[in-house]
């Protein structure tokens, strides 16, 4: 099929994005001619050196091979040209499910390349600091009002790293007591890196099976609770984007054991401004700040995923802690139960720069808005798409909703590269787990009708084409520059070098 019939196919010249104007482009050490540069320098106003007089042998070069020779205008549309081969939020929809991929307003990135922040260097000492003191400080005031905890730590550069950071201080609480015990309990729902950090910090995992509505069981978590069981890790609402409307129990069945209740907070924009964590007995819970308050992330980050705990825990909160003593800010590292330093500096000063700016531009009842139209933007998509897709769990859902394949002609990945067609970014496939051939889809509450719209329209114009002629989708995306790779191979072996060098 040419890329006329396919464009046609898909949306015609409805299209989001302009595929046609994708051009083909050569790696930069083909480009440029001998002699072109992209400078001019003025001449030389101080006296001349030998090199050598400057560096060792060892870090002089005799000559530099095959160095491409570009002038400003090739080097400029090189990198513009290749910066749009990505697919970005800036482009287009990108539901991709857990991952909250909302658009980040442009005002974060100003605010935080002003130059009082952005070159403010992090070894300065903390009398020169007030102002990134403060903002930390208050952004720290800012998290615990929305979660309802009672400390919070800025320095986890990752949701992980939350994770990880609150684990360590549920195993420091248990130790100083006498017994840092041996066991987690993770719904079979849980995110991946929920049982990893269990097992980073010595405890074994296990799984607690989900009901048939998709949340904990609790008789089950009952039989399994015991005194020997350090925490439950559980998510709330969780990866199926539902809220554990037991939660009052769960947190009652652990504490009475002595265990503590860790919730993964990934989910918050479902339910910030509306519910807060602290009180439905919640003892550490971590925010991905890069998600729910929009920083750009994806492809491996930076990220900040603060860690917001109870009074119990405060001993251990990770070290340097920012304080305020009077009217000024300072940094506390001699904190001796503290479970230590988990990043540099103070973690990812930009990251946590634009979660402020954020909170600080939408105030409580922006917050609010955000999350209704999170949990009603999702909705949609579920009610508009519920008689083409098949729904594994069929309660209440909030910011996101899971189908699957089952019925369908065609698989969940030729539905996933089949959207990339129709200018779409797929979904999150086959995960959560517990969901075979899931399909998890995110809309965030930035998207208009219009666009959720068009993505309901191209899934069910895929599924009705996917039962007509099934076999056309195996050659799907066709309009990207790479369609099908194989993606362990890309993954194991990725070529990132120039053949010869
Ligand atoms: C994204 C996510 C994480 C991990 O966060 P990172 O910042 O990617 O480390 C953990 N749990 C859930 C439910 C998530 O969606």
């Amino acid at each position: 099929m040419s890329q006329a019939q396919v464009l046609k196919e898909s949306k015609g010249p409805k299209t989001p994005g302009t595929p046609g104007l994708i051009f083909e482009e050569p790696i930069v050490f083909e480009m440029g001619s001998p002699g072109r540069k992209a400078y001019s320098l003025p001449s030389c106003d101080v006296p001349e050196v030998e090199i050598e007089t400057l560096l060792p042998p060892a870090e002089i070069r005799e000559a530099i091979d095959e160095l491409p020779e570009l002038t400003e205008l090739d080097v400029v549309r090189h990198y513009t040209r290749l910066s749009q081969w990505n697919f970005s939020i800036d482009t287009n929809f990108y539901p991709l499910g857990s991952c909250t991929m909302k658009y980040n307003p442009k005002i974060n990135e100003t605010l935080a390349r002003l130059p009082g922040f952005a070159q403010h260097h992090p070894m300065t000492p903390d009398a020169d600091s007030q102002g990134s003191l403060q903002l930390m400080y208050e952004l720290q005031e800012c998290l615990k009002t929305i979660s309802g905890m009672e400390h919070a730590s800025l320095h986890p550069a990752a949701g992980a790293q939350g994770e990880f950071a609150g684990m360590l201080m549920i195993h420091a609480y248990h130790s100083a007591k006498g017994n840092p015990r041996k066991k987690v309990l993770l719904p079979d729902s849980a995110h991946g890196t929920n049982p990893a950090s269990a097992t980073l910090c010595g405890y074994k995992s296990i799984q607690l099976p989900s009901n048939a509505e998709g949340t904990i069981d609790v008789a089950k978590l009952e039989a399994a609770m015991d005194e020997e069981t350090a925490a439950i890790m559980l998510t709330n609402p969780n990866t199926l984007g539902m809220f554990e409307k037991d939660i009052l129990k769960i947190t009652e069945i652990v504490h009475k054991k002595g265990g503590l209740v860790y919730c993964d907070g990934a989910n918050l924009n479902a339910i910030m401004g509306i519910a807060k964590m602290g009180d439905m007995g919640i003892d550490v819970l971590h925010i991905n700040l890069h998600k729910t308050f929009s920083t750009p992330h994806g492809g491996g980050g930076p990220g900040a995923g603060p860690v917001c705990i109870k009074d119990i825990l405060e001993p251990y909160l990770p070290v340097p802690v920012v304080e305020k003593v009077g009217s000024k800010y300072r940094l506390n590292a001699d904190r001796p139960e503290s479970v230590g330093r988990l990043k540099s500096f103070n973690g990812n000063f930009g990251m946590l720069l634009r979660a402020y700016a954020y909170i600080r531009t939408l105030g409580p009842e922006g917050i609010r808005q955000a999350a209704q139209s999170a949990v009603l933007n999702a909705n949609y998509i579920r009610a508009r798409l519920k008689d083409t897709f098949h729904l594994p769990f069929t309660g209440a859902s909030l910011h996101e909703c899971v189908f699957n394949d089952k019925g369908q002609g065609i698989t969940t990945m030729d539905f996933a590269k089949a959207l990339i067609d129709h200018g779409f970014h797929p979904p999150t496939v086959y995960f959560p787990l517990i969901v075979k051939g899931a399909l998890m889809i995110e809309p965030t509450e930035t998207e208009s009708k219009e666009t959720l719209d068009d993505f309901i329209e191209a899934m069910k114009s895929i599924a009705k084409k996917g039962k007509e002629d099934p076999e056309s989708f195996h050659a799907s995306p066709r309009l990207s520059k790479v369609s099908r790779p194989d993606e362990a191979q890309a993954a194991r072996n990725p070529k990132l070098r120039w053949p010869g060098h």
